[in-house]
């Protein structure tokens, strides 16, 4: 077989691609040029191409947690690669890779479905699987990186490929090296450590509640419903009202300011930190400002969670960074915190 039979195809370039529904706000986005990138090997060259046009570049997976303008200038790359399977399988875990394309509640899905327990708690998030080790997404007491085993991807400084074990990862609460080095990194694979050994995590209060005088312990595929009917209750569907799930994180901070403001505010919610810090809930101190519910123009604040901003149609990502201006200026003015926008602003 010679090597052109071995090349992947190339990707499929489109000028002027709406992105209205590859981002979950539905803003109304056009990028100038477009890549839909279906295999790694397609990297290495588009990134030449970029560094030789001197273009801005930039990387989408399902737009679930962006802020985009109306246009993106130069190229966007789409990640589209797919393909999960299991790679590796011992007496205590099984390795699974997937492709960084892949939908990732559709991976959950199929983890539960191969009896494979474990991310259940992380079921029903948007987007995709090389985003979710990104910002170390979580939900109900369960992070991605509990389960990350390595990371392949195009290492854009030293045009090459790499492979990062977690450890190299550095993740921390919705962080990781891949935040720190932005427009670095183009992950285009996740291997999952999932451990053969699995116990129910039921720690996060809704979920307690759920199965709170249950005489068996719960199965993964019930945490799994449990989990999908809980979001589905609490957080807006993107399809039905624009939005990218929380819009800002919880801000951590010393004890010390947690009992100074616990003074002030005896009703004040927060959570023990891993790191020994104390987490407040964003969401109880942008209600007790009073912008639940709040429209301002096509924008506004989720009338049922105070931590999610959303497009009521015609919005724009100034329509909703000014929103958020307003809202972390009324915070810091009440309680001295600063709130940190969750979402990638492009
Ligand atoms: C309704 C709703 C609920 C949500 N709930 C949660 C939640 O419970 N917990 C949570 O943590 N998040 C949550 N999110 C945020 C979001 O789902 C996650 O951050 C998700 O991982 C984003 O995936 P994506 O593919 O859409 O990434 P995008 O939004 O496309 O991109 C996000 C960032 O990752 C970068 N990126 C994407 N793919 C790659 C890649 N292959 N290589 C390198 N960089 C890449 C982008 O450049 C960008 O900076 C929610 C969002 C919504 C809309």
């Amino acid at each position: 077989m010679n090597s052109a039979q071995n090349a992947p195809t190339s990707p499929k370039l489109t000028p002027n691609m709406a992105l209205k529904y590859r981002n979950t706000f539905g803003f109304e986005v056009c990028a100038e040029s477009a890549y839909e990138i279906t295999a790694a090997e397609q990297i290495p060259k588009v990134m030449q191409q970029i560094a030789e046009q001197k273009l801005p570049w930039r990387v989408l997976g399902g737009g679930s947690n962006v802020i985009l303008p109306k246009v993106l200038p130069g190229v966007t790359l789409l990640m589209n690669i797919p393909g999960q399977e299991i790679t590796r399988s011992d007496e205590s875990n099984t390795v699974i890779t997937v492709g960084a394309g892949v939908n990732w509640h559709d991976f959950v899905s199929w983890t539960i479905e191969q009896q494979l327990p474990g991310l259940e708690n992380l079921a029903l998030i948007p987007g995709t699987v090389g985003a979710a080790p990104i910002q170390n997404i979580g939900a109900y007491g369960a992070e991605v990186a509990d389960f990350i085993d390595s990371i392949e991807a195009f290492d854009t400084a030293a045009h090459a490929f790499v492979t990062l074990p977690k450890a190299a990862c550095q993740f921390a609460y919705r962080d990781s090296y891949f935040k720190q080095n932005p427009h670095r990194f183009i992950v285009t694979k996740v291997a999952f450590k999932i451990p053969k050994a699995w116990e129910p995590r039921l720690q996060y209060a809704d979920l307690a509640r759920q199965f709170a005088g249950a005489d068996t312990k719960p199965t993964a595929q019930q945490i799994f419903t449990a989990v999908c009917n809980i979001r589905s209750q609490k957080l807006p569907d993107p399809k039905v009202i624009g939005n990218a799930g929380s819009f800002f994180q919880n801000p951590i901070v010393p004890d010390k300011q947690y009992l100074d403001l616990l003074q002030v505010h005896p009703q004040l919610v927060s959570y023990p930190d891993q790191t020994g810090m104390r987490k407040l809930a964003a969401g109880w101190l942008i209600d007790q400002c009073g912008f639940k519910g709040q429209t301002v123009g096509s924008v506004g604040v989720y009338k049922n969670q105070a931590l999610v901003l959303v497009n009521h149609g015609d919005g724009t990502a100034e329509d909703i960074l000014n929103l958020a201006k307003s809202i972390q200026d009324k915070v810091r003015e009440i309680y001295g915190v600063q709130l940190e926008i969750e979402p990638n602003i492009f």
